[in-house]
């Protein structure tokens, strides 16, 4: 399994391969002879294959057999089928002794899923030359077993060496290494790796599918990048370890060599445009931005161009850009993590993974680590875990985003309840002013502007409902209608403002007189007044009458330092308790008696009755 595991993973890390294999081996086989011993059911043949490199390809089978019997063939550099890219047809040889192996029937696996032609040729002992033909040039059906990788039954009779040369031409990275299985072994070992690459793209396919409807409810462009991101890179794994063609393309070489430059571009054109979206580059850092963008252009470009060329220079661009642009992403993250953005360090611990898992794989090409699962499985593991993890800090942006939508929305709201609260005190203390300046206004229209005393309009308002109710509690109301005397003379003498003072005089000595009494005193029209006393009787409004005269007599009025006296004559009127009659009436009596008073000879107090009119 985990050999197997290696070679899925070898097509992401091409430089570190092709830097590698030139690293020479030193063990030469001198004899390139497997045996097959009687327990034996799985046996890696590369320790014991040598190889010839046929430049121009035009070699033929039967002199390539001469050629490796004289000795011609090298053994592999270190005991690994792995060449890097390279032209022309490599040529591999070794034989095949079956020493006592009941089982006659065997596997042979070539455990590398991209190359083009694969030719076998087997010679047995009497001169027949079996051939077998793969790769993925040929339609998937032309395999002997339904199976990811190429294979090829051989026949392998006991007691007899068998001759094995095989042919490889590939576009792809030239990696041959060939074993051979019983068929109880090789299903043994497929148990192991199918395990394994299931459990694997159940990851991916679960975080595609929650992702996806997270996009379609929050229709949040980052979403879909790292769709495109999940998806590119799971389709190049899924291509390079030969289940693509197995599965999804098979009818078509066309495909099976153009996918792997097209899904590698794809894959990282979504990285980076995710990274962009994710970070906000735009906002946050343009120059990394631009970057970004320049990345994306590229991988277009090569995707675009890998529809028409061959499969290799694509490929090898592509490879080789792998690490400048993750070297972008991180640092685009680390910018963004120094401006404070929170979500970046997930998304940089996420692409981190990534490469510590790639380089953990590369540390045991270099002999720097040991192999075991987690060094095999190192892209696999890491990439995984980025998965999960851009996954994750995926949710934690939107969390991040929600407490800031959050925070702003309250700061509104409070921003508004504050202005609203003002706003409305403001209203109400304009309501208080408007209900002031109101009751104002209503009050200065029911007053007089000169005394301050109520005019008219208002008292014959109050009068009338004075009246009535006198009438209902079956009480007396009494009436003064006061003049002052010769007024115009005053006017006349001291001038119309001396004339003003005395009414206002006389409206203070009114408001003296009668402050005990709860009446009624308005102006009732020039040097004319009014006064209403609700409850008395004749003689109290004559005693009242007789007070207010006598006040106005002995109370001179000065103005300008002269000395300006008055008297006034008054009309009286009583309306005795239970008695209704209306207010013209009672004003008609009273002004009776006024001008009796006048008449009279002035400066005095004369009543009007009600049987005498
Ligand atoms: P009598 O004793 O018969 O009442 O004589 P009189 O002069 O007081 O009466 P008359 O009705 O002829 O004149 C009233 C005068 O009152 C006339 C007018 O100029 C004056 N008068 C009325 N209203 C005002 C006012 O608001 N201010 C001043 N200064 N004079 C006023
Ligand atoms: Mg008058
Ligand atoms: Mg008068």
């Amino acid at each position: 399994m985990l050999h197997v595991a290696m070679k899925l993973t070898r097509g992401l890390l091409l430089t570190l391969f092709v830097m590698a294999c030139f690293g020479q081996g030193t063990a030469w086989a001198q004899h390139s002879r497997v045996t097959i011993g009687t327990g034996t059911s799985h046996l890696d043949l590369s320790p014991r294959v040598s190889y010839h490199v046929d430049a121009d390809g035009a070699a033929d089978a039967t002199s390539m057999f001469e050629l490796a019997n004289s000795g011609q063939f090298r053994p592999l550099p270190r005991a690994a089928a792995t060449f890097g890219f390279r032209t022309g047809a490599f040529w591999l040889h070794t034989r095949l002794f079956n020493q006592g192996n009941s089982e006659q029937r065997w596997l042979l696996l070539l455990e590398y899923s991209l190359l083009d032609n694969i030719d076998v040729y087997m010679r047995y002992p009497d001169g027949r030359i079996d051939h077998l033909a793969s790769g993925d040039k040929l339609p998937f059906s032309a395999r002997a077993i339904r199976y990811r990788q190429p294979n090829f039954w051989l026949d392998l009779p006991q007691s007899t060496e068998v001759e094995l040369l095989v042919r490889v031409q590939s576009e792809s990275s030239m990696q041959v290494p060939l074993s051979i299985y019983t068929f109880g072994a090789f299903a043994e070992m497929e148990r192991d790796v199918q395990i394994g690459i299931g459990l694997y793209n159940g990851i991916l396919l679960a975080l595609f599918f929650y992702n996806l409807v997270l996009w379609l409810s929050l229709r949040d462009s980052s979403h879909f990048w790292y769709l495109c991101h999940l998806a590119g890179f799971g389709l190049v794994l899924f291509c390079l370890n030969g289940l693509a063609f197995e599965y999804l393309w098979p009818q078509s070489p066309w495909l099976a060599n153009h996918a792997i430059p097209l899904t590698m571009c794809l894959a990282q054109m979504a990285m980076h445009q995710f990274t962009r979206v994710f970070l906000q580059l735009r906002e946050s850092w343009p120059l990394g931005d631009k970057i970004a963008r320049g990345f994306i252009l590229f991988y277009a470009l090569v995707g675009l161009v890998s529809l028409w060329s061959g499969y290799r220079m694509p490929v090898m661009l592509a490879t080789y850009a792998v690490f400048p642009s993750v070297l972008a992403v991180l640092l685009q993250s680390f910018h963004c993590i120094r401006l404070g953005y929170l979500p970046a360090r997930l998304f940089l611990a996420a692409w981190t993974m990534l490469l510590v898992g790639t380089a953990m794989y590369a540390s045991v090409s270099f002999g720097l680590l040991d192999k075991n699962f987690l060094t095999e499985f190192g892209i696999q593991i890491g990439s995984a875990v980025e998965m999960v993890l851009l996954s994750y800090a995926l949710a934690y942006r939107h969390a991040d985003q929600r407490v800031l939508t959050e925070l702003q929305v309250r700061e509104a709201n409070e921003q508004l309840e504050r202005s609203v609260s003002r706003r409305t005190s403001e209203l109400s203390s304009a309501l208080e002013q408007l209900a002031e300046a109101n009751s104002r206004l209503r009050e200065s229209s029911r007053r007089d502007v000169l005394t301050g005393l109520f005019n008219r309009r208002h008292f014959r308002e109050m009068f009338e409902q004075m009246l009535a109710h006198a009438h209902e509690t079956r009480q007396p109301l009494s009436l003064l209608l006061i003049d002052l005397d010769h007024f115009k003379k005053v006017n006349d003498t001291f001038g119309h403002l001396a004339g003003d003072e005395c009414l206002r005089a006389l409206a203070r000595s009114l408001n003296d007189c009668l402050a005990p009494e709860s009446a009624l005193i308005a102006r009732f029209g020039g040097e004319e007044f009014v006064v209403v006393l609700p409850g008395a009787g004749e003689d109290r409004a004559l005693e009242v009458a007789e007070r207010i005269r006598r006040q106005i007599g002995a109370i001179p009025v000065h103005f300008s330092s002269r000395k300006i006296t008055m008297t006034a004559s008054i009309g009286a009127f009583t309306l005795p308790a239970g008695h209704g009659i209306s207010p013209d009436e009672v004003l008609h009596l009273a002004d009776d008696a006024l001008y009796s008073a006048k008449d009279a000879g002035r400066d005095r107090v004369c009543v009007a009755s009600l049987t005498a009119s």
